[in-house]
């Protein structure tokens, strides 16, 4: 039986809530040692399709409120003097990035800070939108050796709406079988496939588009790159070089191994 359920992160929906502004430690542990020089770095973006496109951004107020900092970021990385706010010169996208450090002493995961700057409710920002975050770890060159991601609510009790939450989907699922099964198996290991070696599984067909125009590129790109990420998390099933676990005390493993209580 494992339900501590004081903690802000959901493995049954793979979604982390929080406070605005407040502190959340991610832990992200690494199959293999990066090269020299590779960075952490961390995205927000929509989790519907028809919001995807769309840059996520801080809200007018909290922009404003915050003027003298300059920073118009909902992710930040706190605890670290090497954070990097970047803005993405084509897709206007926000994200930030710190260099990969090795974990410390007797633990085998990095800990990286995250928080995030606006309520998922703002209005002119989130606007209620659900967002993803997404962690990927790239070699200097920009190679992204490894991506994971899990949903966000930034909102005043967490700790209420995880739990309005997870029983909701308890509920929406009664009924389908595999309700007793989902307790030895957390959401973020779910089906992980045996096939490691060919990491793409059963990817289907690629096709290559010639597109006129820088714009219409950036803007079909934009759609693709939300595809993707849709895809990835609807399947969360590839095992690849990171996993990004909000920790809050509680471990997840890959493999669907038991957590282990502390
Ligand atoms: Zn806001």
């Amino acid at each position: 039986k494992k339900k501590h359920l004081e903690k802000r992160y959901s493995e049954s929906l793979n979604k982390l809530y929080c406070q605005l502004a407040k502190t959340s430690p991610v832990e992200v542990l690494v199959a293999k040692e990066p090269p020299l020089g590779s960075v952490l770095r961390a995205t927000a973006v929509y989790k519907k399709a028809e919001h995807v496109a769309d840059v996520v951004r801080r809200c007018p107020h909290h922009q404003n409120e915050d003027c003298k900092n300059k920073n118009n970021h909902l992710i930040r990385i706190e605890g670290s003097q090497l954070a990097c706010y970047h803005e993405d010169l084509g897709t206007k996208r926000h994200s930030v990035t710190v260099p990969y450090e090795r974990p410390q002493l007797g633990s085998e995961r990095t800990t990286i800070l995250l928080s995030f700057m606006c309520n998922s409710s703002c209005m002119g920002g989130m606007n209620r939108r659900p967002i993803s975050t997404i962690l990927t770890l790239e070699t200097p060159d920009g190679l992204v050796l490894g991506r994971r991601s899990f949903e966000v609510r930034v909102c005043a009790c967490p700790g209420r709406d995880r739990k309005t939450e997870e029983e909701n989907k308890t509920k929406s699922q009664a009924g389908t079988k595999d309700t007793k099964k989902r307790k030895s198996a957390p959401a973020v290991a779910a089906p992980v496939k045996k096939n490691k070696s060919s990491s793409s599984g059963d990817e289907e067909e690629v096709f290559v588009l010639n597109v006129r125009g820088r714009e219409r590129y950036e803007m079909l790109k934009r759609i693709n790159d939300g595809l993707e990420l849709l895809d990835k998390e609807s399947k969360k099933s590839k095992p690849k070089a990171t996993v990004p676990v909000p920790s809050s005390g509680k471990r997840l493993m890959l493999k669907g191994e038991k957590s282990e209580s502390e």
